[in-house]
């Protein structure tokens, strides 16, 4: 420790002289009004905590670095991506969803998996899960969705009619379903474990040509997941493994690596594919769009602040750089102006400026003025208007991005696309699971499931059916269902079978 870190001060640098005993009139006597030292220890201490994430609250962090190995300069002008052997400096945060920040890093969940490339243009964020797909399309959802991951309003416990019943009112969940309930969902440390953007994004070159890209980080450490025992047995074992794994890997000097890949699609191709492109219920199959390989991402740092680092660290899908942009997924555009928005409400207007968040390309330079806690790095020199004539920053035609068309009437309109919500769901039960993988997904689902009341099992279930009848059979064994009235559920259109299981 330096010598200066030896000598305890007070919030505005004056030494203390003890800092055991409360200034007293008399002996032990009441405590006194000047005390000023206790009343600034008690009051900071009163302020100690920010309001928690809403989603995401459960997480670790680390730095690393990101090294472009392929040239896809063809596709984007990002510099970040411009050269193989390119380095960039970034900071990744894992996270569980649903729980709270005390919450075991076992549970089964998706995982969060987002990194802050700080690049010479500005900070990219990447912010996806470890999952591909998502449970719903509309932001509109998404409040509802959460609260149903979350506890019940009347007894602040976790409930499983409500998580079932919202999601066998929401069939379009079905793939993210299959893959929570898998033994993805419960992975064995944040280090194995893939990335997913799961939503596209653009990708423009200098000619302004624009494609779209979806992103997945795959882990070189190997995908290794618990089975449900394992992570029941880990949740009370060391309810923050996962944390600890990834900073003690870091500890001893074994960095885990991601290498990045891309699928691409051109705008020309994306009219005319089979799925939905910017249906984040949907993945790219690497049949139709091989995965191609972009860099590296190694994280080889640990934080020295918990709480300045990994949990005022703020990520935003909207943070872009020349060369990303947004792609017309609705549950994108949603996040596109949540993500920032929840971070004004946790850490202030100005938690851009905090040292994890802060760009390392340039100071922030705009109108933007003043606000809590601004420590007025930034923004300085210059008038607080636009235009001036007095040599404030001014906009740089350069970053221009592509225009994109869109046409249609402006209402809240149904989601109809001619592929249903099932087949890609059935297509990773038959086709990419294990007969071992099929049998733990039924088990997990069984055990979990099997707490909701009988008419949103039969619900589930005849969903489970229609993307595989295999499946939902399988399921239906399992919780001891009449499989008859889940076939006749399954035959059923949604209305229908909702109507059928109100009561
Ligand atoms: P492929 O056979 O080409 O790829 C299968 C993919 O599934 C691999 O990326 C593999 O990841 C992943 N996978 C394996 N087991 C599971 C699991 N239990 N849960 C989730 N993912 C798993 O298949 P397609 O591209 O034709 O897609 C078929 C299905 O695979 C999809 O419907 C989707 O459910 C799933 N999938 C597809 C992805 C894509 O982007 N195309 C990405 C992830 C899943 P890994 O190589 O790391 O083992």
């Amino acid at each position: 420790m330096s010598e200066d870190k030896k000598i305890l001060t007070g919030n505005f640098g004056a030494s203390v002289y003890n800092d055991q005993n409360s200034m007293t009139a008399g002996n032990p006597g009441p405590v006194l009004m000047q005390d000023v030292h206790l009343l600034e220890k008690l009051a900071h201490f009163d302020r100690e905590r920010i309001p928690e994430r809403v989603v995401h609250a459960k997480g670790a962090g680390a730095y690393g670095y990101f090294e472009a190995t392929n040239d896809l300069t063809k596709y984007t002008r990002a510099k970040f991506l411009s050269k193989v052997g390119k380095r960039t400096g970034l900071f990744a945060r894992f996270s569980t969803v649903g729980g709270e920040k005390g919450s075991a890093d076992a549970e089964r969940d998706p995982r969060g998996f987002a990194v802050k490339f700080y690049t010479e243009e500005g900070n990219y964020d990447m912010v996806g899960n470890n999952t591909p797909v998502f449970f719903i399309r509309d932001p509109l959802k998404f409040p509802d969705f959460i609260h149903t991951q979350k506890r019940h309003p009347v007894t602040n416990l976790k409930d499983p009619d409500m998580f079932w019943d919202f999601l066998s009112l929401t069939p379009e969940s079905i793939h993210q379903v299959t893959i929570l309930f898998s033994d993805r969902g419960t992975p064995r440390s944040f280090r194995h474990m893939n990335g997913y953007s799961s939503h596209t994004f653009m990708w423009y070159n200098d000619k302004g040509k624009y494609f779209w890209v979806q992103y997945h980080f795959k882990t070189e450490q190997g995908i290794k997941s618990f089975t449900r025992e394992e992570a029941d047995r880990m949740k009370s074992a060391d309810p923050d493994h996962a944390t600890r794994d990834l900073s003690d890997a870091i500890k001893r000097g074994e960095y885990p690596s991601w290498r990045l890949e891309v699928q691409i699609m051109t705008p020309e191709q994306a009219e005319k594919y089979r799925f939905d492109p910017f249906d984040i219920t949907k993945v790219w199959p690497h049949a139709d769009y091989p995965p191609v390989t972009v860099g590296r991402m190694v994280l080889n740092r640990n934080p020295e602040s918990y709480f300045a680092e990994v949990e005022q660290s703020a990520f935003s899908p909207a943070n872009f750089v020349p060369g990303i942009g947004p792609s017309p997924d609705k549950m994108l555009q949603g996040r596109l102006f949540s993500y920032h928005d929840t971070h004004r409400h946790r850490l202030g207007p100005n938690y851009h400026l905090l040292p994890v968040n802060a760009s390392k390309a340039s100071n922030t330079n705009n109108y933007q003025r003043d606000g809590f806690m601004n420590p007025g790095t930034s923004n300085i020199g210059y008038p607080n208007y636009y235009p001036n004539s007095f040599g404030g920053p001014a906009p740089d035609p350069k970053a221009v991005g592509p225009a994109i068309t869109v046409s249609g009437q402006a209402a809240r309109q149904e989601y109809i696309h001619p592929n249903d919500d099932f087949v890609q769901a059935g297509d990773l039960y038959r086709e990419v699971m294990t007969e071992s993988d099929r049998t733990n997904l039924i088990g997990n689902i069984v055990s979990h499931l099997g707490n909701a009341q009988k008419r949103i099992q039969l619900r589930q279930t005849a969903i489970f059916y229609k993307a595989d009848p295999d499946y939902g059979s399988r399921v239906a064994k399992g919780l001891e269902l009449d499989l008859k009235k889940v076939k006749s559920l399954a035959k059923m259109s949604q209305e229908e079978r909702v109507k059928a299981t109100q009561k």
